[in-house]
């Protein structure tokens, strides 16, 4: 049995300066890290508690008219919070569609977008082959069973898919994170935009994200709110509830009468980050919204798609999902593909 140390810490400078000793990580909600700790796939000397943290756990405004929401505001209170609600329903749809009630009464907004792959070979340490967890090691899944990877943006050294709904709703909303640590700038302080936050798995799919060791997530920043209206959060997965996506869309539109003015779609268990469909939004800005146009749009976002060998399905499910979901978003639920 392994030691391990528990520490509270009581605020943000405290947590970076604990997060220093050898071995050490911060525990939010727990819900993925407990799990992956009972495994064996995590292994951390110490804990540092940061859920004590004060001034981490709300959402306010911020003067541009956007919202902060903290790294440690709950799920379950970040999707039901009345600015979320009523400003950002794309990102109460999605953290709404994640794990189950319980779960998110617990996981924090921060730990959400630390959240691990859920690759079954990275998942149970029976398996020797996995870069991610074992760098240099292989890749099991090339051969094996992959029918829930990735089908954009992957590398020979890992398939692996970002499991978080919420993050697939920021990618879409352009959120940028704050982080603190001990070489984040002149304040302590840095904001990493959303798109740069996690990373493709390349030659190195050990690391999921742009975060420093010993950095701390503070708050999320969403910009003024453009797609109140028409936002539409989809996800496909094996059974109703407690799964997590096969694919998901997060489709967020700003309308003038039938045309687009404005298109925003990201992608969820398809790569290893929340995937931005940029060419697909293109073909839809400044546009009328004709089916014929939005499946053309829908095929550019996965012309890139390279499947695997279970999973060339993905392909279409995520074609036809971005269809629906940009329908959906537009307030279109009659003659949707
Ligand atoms: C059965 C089950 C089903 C699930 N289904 C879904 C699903 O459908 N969709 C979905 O999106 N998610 C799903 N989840 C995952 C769930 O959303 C995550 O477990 C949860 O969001 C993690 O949050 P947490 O606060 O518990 O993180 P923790 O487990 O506490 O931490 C996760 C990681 O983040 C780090 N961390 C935490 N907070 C910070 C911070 N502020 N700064 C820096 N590092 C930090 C920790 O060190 C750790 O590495 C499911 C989980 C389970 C167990
Ligand atoms: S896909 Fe990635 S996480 Fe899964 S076995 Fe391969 S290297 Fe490991």
């Amino acid at each position: 049995m392994d030691a391990i140390s528990y520490e509270r810490a009581g605020d943000v400078a405290g947590a970076v300066r604990a997060a220093q000793q050898p071995g050490a990580v911060f525990i939010g909600g727990g819900t993925n890290l407990l799990d992956l700790m009972k495994g064996g796939v995590a292994r951390p000397l110490r804990l540092i508690d940061i859920t004590h943290i004060s001034g981490l756990d709300t959402v306010t405004t911020l003067p541009n008219g956007g919202i902060r929401i903290g790294a440690l505001v709950r799920n379950s209170d970040a999707a039901n919070h009345a600015l979320v609600r009523e400003q950002y329903p794309l990102l109460t749809q999605a953290f709404l569609a994640g794990a189950s009630s319980q779960l998110r009464n617990m996981a924090t907004v921060g730990g959400n977008l630390l959240q691990r792959t859920r690759c079954g070979y990275f998942c149970d340490t029976a398996f020797t082959q996995c870069n991610k967890r074992i760098p240099g090691s292989g890749c099991a899944a090339l051969e094996g069973h992959n029918r829930t990877h990735a089908i954009l943006g992957a590398s020979p050294q890992c398939i692996a898919v970002n499991p978080s709904d919420m993050s697939v709703a920021l990618a879409a909303l352009d959120a940028v994170v704050r982080v603190s640590g001990p070489i984040s700038g002149p304040a302590g302080e840095r904001t990493i935009p959303f798109a740069d936050f996690h990373r493709l798995p390349g030659d190195r799919p050990d690391i999921d994200t742009t975060l420093q060791a010993g950095e701390l997530i503070t708050a999320v920043d969403l910009p003024p709110p453009l797609f109140s209206a028409n936002a539409h959060y989809l996800k496909v997965r094996d059974r109703a509830s407690y799964a997590f996506a096969l694919v998901s869309v997060a489709a967020a539109l700003q309308m003038d009468g039938d045309h687009v003015r404005t298109a925003r779609i990201a992608l969820g268990g398809v790569a290893h980050k929340p995937w931005r469909a940029s060419a697909a939004e293109q073909m839809l800005n400044g546009q009328p919204l004709m089916q014929a146009r939005l499946h053309e749009a829908a095929a550019a976002a996965l012309h890139d798609a390279r499947p695997q060998h279970e999973n060339a399905f993905k392909v279409q499910l995520a074609q036809r999902a971005i269809v629906r979901a940009v329908n959906l978003a537009a307030g279109r639920t009659r003659g949707v593909a």
